[in-house]
């Protein structure tokens, strides 16, 4: 379907047919399952979502970092098409399909390094995290998993348990995956160490961990460290330069596999293939789900192949993973990411929304930070600039303030008071122009009723 690339409003947002179903969806879903905005969407173009009410939405979500080639591109949507008409699932346990096997031998060549690699596939993040970790502790017949502050892994048991934020994620549900060890992440404005420069930051952080893993918890132990390359959820924390490569190159030398949680920097959202890219790091396991598919179910293991084929036959495995269709769209997503240099336009679209978040910064004192690399990009609001306070209610408005006017933004960190945006990596120069009009637009509207400091 063809969708204007435009925002047009025709009714309130949400409108009375996206209340309607709000009504619907109260009494059917739980609350658990949290909402962002209250809207109910019809259809998806490109950078543009129509709502059940007819309003035109910019998308600065990609439905959670979903659609970084944009919402129902023609040519994910004809490979869907296709595969669903011809094949949609074999379960690659009974007997095989040819899908599985391209994607696999395109992941295997895409990761960073040169070495041969295998992939398997499964049907989410968590998913994708559970069996990284349940191959790394095989192959090293180590327990230990190390983690860090503001980490998103995602909901089931180990992966719920290896993020870092208790509310909403572990709040209220007992952990009881053992041997995960969390440590502190250089995070350069709020540095836990206390540095007051990046590289300050960098290098007591990485200090700090190192001695924690050689003295507390036992290099010989650990089986892997996981780490996202940008903390996603966390609030697109970018580490201090140095920070990841001094903790790779202490992996590399206590045989530790460095795992690369890429469910939400990869596919080209930062600019690179892979976040851990600007690193200079080549991890032994990557993981990747998120905008694999364009939007269909698909989550990926990728690494080392003498790490993934030491578990033995039947170790590994799900009856949907690597589904056909699937696979045939996570096929046409790369290859669209390559046809429309969309690495490319990662960078120049953020180049553009961090430029004029900048200027924002300059003009709302509530805006205490602006970061992100490429299309990932973000501001942490504070109360005060000098105490950093973080302004949570202020994030919960300015998202609002923006549905209201036809922009889907999201909310991250570990103190909810990251507004971040994750624009299809294919918007229109001019709407995502547009999207930041109406968010420095709401931000003046938020600072008005922010809390003045004493
Ligand atoms: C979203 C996310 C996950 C979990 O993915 P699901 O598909 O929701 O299970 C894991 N890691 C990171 C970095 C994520 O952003």
């Amino acid at each position: 379907m063809d969708i204007a690339q435009e925002r047009r409003l025709v009714t309130e947002v949400p409108g009375p047919k996206s209340r309607e179903l709000l009504e619907r969806r109260i009494v059917s879903v739980p609350r658990g399952v949290f909402y962002t905005a209250p809207v109910f969407v019809e259809a998806a173009s490109g950078a543009v979502l129509r709502d059940v009410d007819g309003n035109s939405l910019i998308d600065l979500g990609s439905g959670l970092a979903v659609l970084n080639v944009g919402n129902a591109h023609p040519a994910v949507v004809e490979a869907v098409r296709d595969q669903a008409g011809r094949l949609t699932h074999t379960c690659m346990h009974v007997t095989m399909n040819e899908p599985y096997l391209a994607l696999a031998e395109r992941l295997n060549s895409l990761v960073p390094g040169e070495g041969a690699r295998r992939t398997m596939l499964v049907n989410s993040g968590a998913e994708a995290v559970e069996n990284a970790v349940k191959i790394a502790r095989y192959f090293t017949k180590r327990s230990a998993v190390v983690v860090f502050d503001h980490a998103f892994h995602g909901r089931t048991q180990l992966a719920m348990t290896m993020t870092a934020k208790v509310m909403p994620y572990r709040y209220g549900f007992p952990s009881t995956a053992p041997d995960i060890h969390r440590l502190p992440f250089a995070y350069p404005y709020r540095c836990p160490m206390g540095g007051t420069s990046p590289e300050a930051c960098a290098e007591s952080c990485a200090a700090y961990a190192i001695e924690e893993m050689d003295k507390h918890i036992g290099p010989e132990t650990i089986a892997c460290v996981v780490v996202e390359p940008i903390m996603g959820e966390g609030g697109f924390v970018v580490p201090a330069p140095g920070f990841l490569p001094r903790i790779a190159d202490y992996c590399a030398r206590k045989n530790i596999l460095f795992v690369a949680d890429e469910v939400q920097t990869g596919i080209g959202r930062t600019g690179r293939w892979f976040g851990i890219e600007h690193e200079g790091i080549v991890p032994d396991l990557v993981v990747m789900a998120k905008s694999l598919a364009g939007g269909l179910p698909l989550g990926a293991v990728t690494g080392r192949e003498d790490v993934m084929e030491s578990v033995h036959p039947g170790g590994l495995g799900g009856t949907f993973g690597g589904n056909p269709v699937a696979c045939a769209a996570a096929l046409a997503v790369l290859e669209i990411v390559e046809r429309e240099g969309l690495l490319e336009r990662a960078r120049r679209i953020g180049d553009i929304a961090r430029s004029r978040l900048q200027e924002m910064a300059a003009r709302f004192p509530i805006v205490g930070d602006v970061r992100g690399r490429g299309a990932m990009v973000a501001i942490e609001l504070v109360e005060d600039p000098d105490t950093k306070a973080p302004a949570k209610e202020a994030a919960g408005r300015l998202i609002e303030e923006c549905y209201r006017q036809g922009v889907i933004v999201l909310k991250a960190g570990t103190h909810d008071n990251v507004v971040r945006l994750l624009p299809p990596l294919s918007i229109d120069e001019g709407l995502i122009r547009e999207g930041l009009d109406v968010l420095e637009k709401a931000l003046a509207t938020v600072e008005e009723r922010a809390p003045v400091s004493p």
